[in-house]
């Protein structure tokens, strides 16, 4: 294979992609080529990166234990902090159990390759996460795909299900479009079929729900869903994933994920960051109210300029271009008036649905967002015009 050739391919049709640097910390402000932006692009949905109390969390367990944790889980690389990170998972998720894993990719690879085998089908949304579709090619169970967030189609696909187990697998928010899983609906579907039904809450976590418990809690049925999947590096400020569920379904996956076992564990001071997160996240009303008043002046300002948006709660809001060409036009455009926002391009999504994609946090002010509003405008009819 010529490679020179197939990276040339992909910058002639602006989908060559790059590593763009952030030379500050992650907040509502960024440094990047030494001029400053306001950031519409960061995960960090609660703004809590930078916390003191967390810092401070994660620099006593790193003079405590030191950077490198020096072993897998299963042999020495565990302390009391990765237990009581588990612990408090748990209790937070209202769960038997839980178990941390690297990243929240290795939560879903680990999860769904040591759950299912060849008895088993794995009937998962086609607009899941990238590590879903990854974590079921690692096993012998069939994937059945149905149409994004539809349930009549996932019944559908259901009633072919000829193994005798099925897991059914969803995002909670889906991290491309923001939209909401039904997951009252969802979760109907599973019982009725008898299957374990696995929610991936990515976006969720810290953001929905009572003291932001996630999606499920937020739908008000957590209680539905067997596997709660998660990660650590989004509205926690720090790096992980998890899975929380039944104890047997816990102590299984302990035993046979292979991306738990065969892999060093995280060090204390990303775990303890963590840990001080999930302490702080029952007390952080006053800065999803102020997510959730962003989100809501953002969407309301879209729908003014007749660009169509899903739901005034998620953080997530994609403003759909089409060509990848035009796509990064206006993300250049807004990076020259302050504004950094990604432009996701395929294969991270379909072809003719390029998009920026902008992300809210709880630190944005009324200013910055009205601000990135018309800049947008501009730069849509900039498009438009040519
Ligand atoms: C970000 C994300 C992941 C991966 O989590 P990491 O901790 O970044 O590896 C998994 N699933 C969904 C839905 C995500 O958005």
């Amino acid at each position: 294979m010529d490679f020179r050739q197939a990276v040339t391919e992909l910058e002639q049709s602006s989908q060559l992609r790059i590593c763009k640097t952030i030379e500050t910390a992650q907040a509502s402000r960024v440094k990047h080529d030494d001029k400053w932006y306001i950031l519409f692009g960061s995960n960090n949905y609660l703004g809590l990166n930078g916390h003191p109390d967390i810092t401070q969390a994660a620099v006593n367990a790193t003079e405590a234990f030191g950077t490198g944790s020096g072993g897998s889980r299963l042999t020495t690389g565990t302390t009391p902090l990765h237990q009581e990170l588990e612990m408090e998972l748990a209790k937070f998720k209202k769960q038997d159990a839980a178990l941390l894993f690297n990243t929240g990719y290795m939560a879903n690879l680990g999860v769904i390759s040591a759950i299912t085998d060849k008895s088993w089908t794995i009937v998962s949304d086609k607009l899941n996460h990238a590590s879903i579709v990854d974590g079921s090619s690692l096993t012998q169970a069939r994937t059945l795909r149905y149409k994004t967030m539809d349930v009549v189609d996932l019944k559908k696909k259901l009633s072919k299900v000829e193994t005798p187990n099925t897991l059914i697998i969803t995002d909670g928010i889906f991290s491309m479009d923001g939209e909401i899983a039904p997951l009252a609906q969802i979760s109907a579907a599973a019982k009725e079929h008898g299957a374990l039904l696995a929610v991936d809450d990515a976006h969720g976590f810290g953001v929905l729900g009572l003291n932001g418990r996630g999606t499920a809690s937020e739908l008000c049925v957590a209680h539905e869903v067997d596997l709660h999947i998660g990660t650590l590096s989004k509205a926690v400020p720090s790096v992980g994933g998890y899975v929380a569920g039944k104890k047997e379904l816990i102590d299984w996956i302990r035993n046979s994920a292979r991306s738990f076992i065969f892999s060093t564990s995280l060090p204390a001071g990303t775990v303890a960051a963590s840990l001080k997160t999930v302490e702080l996240l029952p007390i952080a009303d006053d800065r999803r109210t102020r997510l959730r008043n962003n989100i809501i002046r953002l969407k309301s300002g879209l729908r003014e300029m007749g660009i169509s948006v899903h739901n005034d709660m998620t953080p997530i809001v994609p403003v759909i271009i089409g060509s990848a060409e035009d796509t990064l036009r206006i993300s250049e455009y807004l990076l020259e008036e302050g504004y950094f926002v990604p432009a996701i391009r395929p294969p991270t999504v379909a072809h003719g649905t390029s998009r920026l994609r902008v992300s809210l946090m709880a630190t944005h002010t009324p200013f910055e967002i009205d601000g990135l509003l018309a800049a947008l405008k501009k730069g849509l009819e900039m498009v438009g015009e040519k």
